[in-house]
This record gives structure tokens, sequence and C-alpha cells, in this order.
């Protein structure tokens, strides 16, 4: 049996290894492999969330029924046991984060291709695919101008986001020849723009702030203003939510939400008449980092110069609204440039959840980055790319389809 992995990143080394028995090649664009991996968590690749099946899926976004088979079968804890059995020693952290115990994503991919290697698999690096066809019995595929012939072929060549790192979407076009219906894409886990001037604040992290929008309940955590929008982890998990909501929408940045707006008003209060001699610019320091309280002064519409003991009852509210419902208008995200993950993909629905392969087409196995199913930050989109990497190579080296 011959298989050709097209995509030597997560899901393409775990897919490679775990078909035993056969003869594997993995094929890959770039002149290494794992390239995307290098700069997972930061370098230091953050490979899986330690937790349980259920856990696990409510951090899916979208499409999370789909992995149950499959997690069921390669969970965290495999993910784990793969990589120390390679030679990567793990630790855990806050959040049930796993990462490599040297902090190197470089010592995940070692794992990684020695699992493949075990297998027997040959890398065929600085090699790209440009055609996959079916001829009833064979594969065909078009490598540098030649064709080579397969028994079959598991495609996991990754989304759209960062296509620096070889994840271009050029095998979409593969999918699309067998009949997939690829759901449009969309970054994910991505800085949002807005169209307010928010650059007095940039590089600003905002600690424990809250930010919701209509429909979604409120996100807790830090965020960062940036020279034309927000980001940070509290923006990443709202831009996963939202990743398919039209442009322009809303999103509503609660700066306290420890304090009831009642109690926020009293705490305005005191601070005022703490500082009942100062003008009103000058009594916010307490309550807000330095850089962002132009801004706020601005959309609370109170004359920043107003001696703070005329300001009314009004004007008091209305910086009470503006602190704990700041609107700001997303019209854009950072792109598939800095996406950490793809939105959309192949449709979950023409593939058999067990076994990763194809309802299309005997043999076609797709997994990873390139079906439509993507989650939050924490390790889970990685494994998702090794648990969908396991089921495609454990099925497809198989004697039957099953
Ligand atoms: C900055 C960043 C940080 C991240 N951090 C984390 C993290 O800490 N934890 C986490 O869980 N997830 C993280 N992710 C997401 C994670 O990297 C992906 O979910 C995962 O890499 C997807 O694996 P994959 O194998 O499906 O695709 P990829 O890793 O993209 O691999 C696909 C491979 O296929 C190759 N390829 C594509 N087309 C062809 C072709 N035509 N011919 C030959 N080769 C081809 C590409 O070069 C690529 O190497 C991060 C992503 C980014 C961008």
């Amino acid at each position: 049996m011959r298989i050709a992995v097209i995509g030597g990143g997560a899901a393409g080394l775990v897919a490679a290894g775990s078909a035993t028995g056969a003869e594997v090649e993995v094929f890959e664009h770039n002149d290494k492999l794992g390239k995307k991996i290098y700069i997972t968590g930061k370098g230091r690749c953050n490979f899986t969330n330690v937790c349980d099946d259920e856990t696990f899926l409510s951090s899916v976004v979208r499409n999370a029924p789909f992995l149950r088979s499959a997690l069921s079968v390669f969970s965290p804890y495999s993910a784990v046991a793969l990589l120390e059995d390679n030679g990567c020693k793990t630790k855990t952290e806050r959040g049930r984060r796993a990462f490599p115990a040297s902090d190197k994503a470089s010592d995940v991919i070692k794992a990684l291709s020695s699992y493949a290697k075990a297998n027997g698999a040959q890398f065929r690096l600085g090699v790209d695919i440009t055609d996959i066809s079916y001829d009833g019995s064979v594969f065909k595929i078009a490598v540098d101008g030649k064709t080579e012939t397969f028994d079959r072929v598991i495609l996991c060549a990754g989304g759209l986001s960062y296509p620096t790192t070889g994840s271009d979407g050029s095998a979409y076009r593969f999918v699309k020849k067998f009949g997939h219906t690829v759901i449009p894409q969309t970054p994910s886990l991505v800085g949002l723009k807005t169209n307010e001037d928010l650059s007095c604040a940039e590089g600003l992290t905002l600690k424990n702030v809250s930010i919701c929008a209509e429909g979604l309940k409120p996100i807790f955590g830090d965020a960062m203003i940036t020279s034309d929008g927000i980001s940070g982890p509290v923006a990443l998990t709202l831009s996963a939510y939202l990743a398919r909501r039209e442009k322009p929408y809303a999103i509503y940045v609660d700066f306290k939400p420890a304090l009831s707006a009642e109690e926020l008003d009293a705490r305005i209060l005191r601070d005022f008449s703490a500082g009942r001699n100062k003008s009103f610019k000058n009594v916010l320091d307490g309550l807000l980092p330095k850089s962002i309280i132009p801004f706020i002064i601005e959309r609370s519409r109170i004359a920043p110069d107003k001696p703070v003991n005329s300001v009314t009852r009004n004007e008091r509210q209305a910086l009470v609204e503006t602190l704990k419902r700041l609107r700001l208008e997303v019209t854009g995200t950072e792109g598939f440039e800095r996406a950490v993950i793809t939105c959309g993909g192949v449709d979950v629905k023409e593939i058999y959840p067990k076994t990763m392969m194809s309802k299309l087409c005997r043999g076609l196995y797709i997994c990873g980055e390139m079906l439509d199913v993507d989650a939050l930050t924490g390790g889970y989109n990685l494994h998702i790319a090794f648990a969908t990497g396991y089921a495609a190579g454990v099925h497809a080296s198989g004697d039957k389809y099953d």
C-alpha cells in the first residue's frame, strides 16, 4: 500500500507515523518540516490541552461534534504520550496548556518527525504538489512536472493563515476537483480593526476587561490596543466567535466588569470628591491607565478642563456608560497574514468523522486545518490536527475502507 501524505505539518507528520504497515511518502513544499509548528505558542508550541473530551469540545468553535470520534481515539493524553515516547519531555502549565519541557517548538517537530520516520516514512521536501486525480483504482499526483501513483492520499495541507509558513491554500483546489464543498474561509483568532482613533493608547494592555457583542456572552480577560484596533486574548476569542459575522459590527468594552454601574458611579463620586479642586481630565488616573484617558474623555463628551465639582449627574452617567459599555465598531481584522487559524474549509458533512475519509472519493483522506473545524487558543487547534491526522493515518493504512 503506497500512501501520499500532502503537507508535512502537524496533521501530516502524525498521519505519516500512524499509517503503520504502509509505504508512506510525505510531500512538503517547504524545505523543512513543520514550519508553522515552529512559530506556535510564541515559539514554545502549546501542543495540546490536557483535559477531558467534553471540556475540549466546548472550546471548539465550529463543528465540535465532528471531532468526537477522533478525540476519543487520540486524546490530549495520547498527544503527550506520543511526544514523550519520541524524545520530547513535556510539561503542563496554567489552563491545562501542554508545552515541551524545553519551551522549544523545534523539539515538538523533532519528536513528530521521529514518529513518522520510525514508521519508515520518506520525506520529500521542497516539492510542490500541483494536482491530484483518481482514475478509479489509483491516485495520480503531479510532483514537479512528473506523475507518481499512490493507492491512497492523505491531504493535510493546512488552511490560509500565516501563508508564509507554506499553508497557502493551494490544496483547496484539489478537493474542489473531487466535488468537495469548501466553506468560505475567514481569519480567526486574529486582531480586530476598528475605525476609532485609539492611537493615544497603542500598545496598552487593558487588564481584566470584558468585551461583548450582540448575541454573545461577555468574554473576560486582557486585551491590547493596537495601532488600528484591538488584539490580545479577549479580542482573539471574540474574533473566533464572530469570524462569520458580517462587518461592520459593534463590540462593547467594559473597563470595570467587577463593578455594577451603581458601584462604579459611587467610586467615581469618591474620586471626584477627593480631587474636588482638580479639572476632570486630572481625576481619572486612579480609574484608568493614563494613555487611554484622552480617548475616554472624548467619548464621555465632558470638557477635559471642567472643574470636577461642576460635572453634572448626567455627565457622570455618560462617563459610567462609556466605561461600562464603550462601543467600538469592528470594520475588519488583521487578516490571514496574522490569523492563528482559518475559520472555514472542507465541509465536514462530506467527511467520515471516524476515518477522515472523503465521502465523495474512496481512498482520499482530509485532515487538519483544511477542514471546517477550528477552536479557541489553548492547544486545541494543534490537537485537532494531531487527532484528525491520526485517524486518517490509521484508517488509510488499513486494508478496508471502514
Ligand atoms: C502564529 C501561530 C501560532 C499558533 N500557536 C498555536 C498554539 O500554540 N497551539 C495550537 O494548538 N495551535 C496553534 N496554532 C495553530 C496551529 O499551528 C495549526 O492549527 C496547525 O499547525 C494546523 O496543522 P496542519 O497540519 O493542518 O497544517 P499546517 O501546519 O499548516 O501544515 C500544512 C503543510 O502543508 C504544506 N503544503 C501546503 N500546500 C502544499 C502543497 N501543494 N504541496 C506540498 N506541501 C504543501 C505547507 O507548507 C505546510 O507545511 C498557531 C498558528 C499560528 C499561525
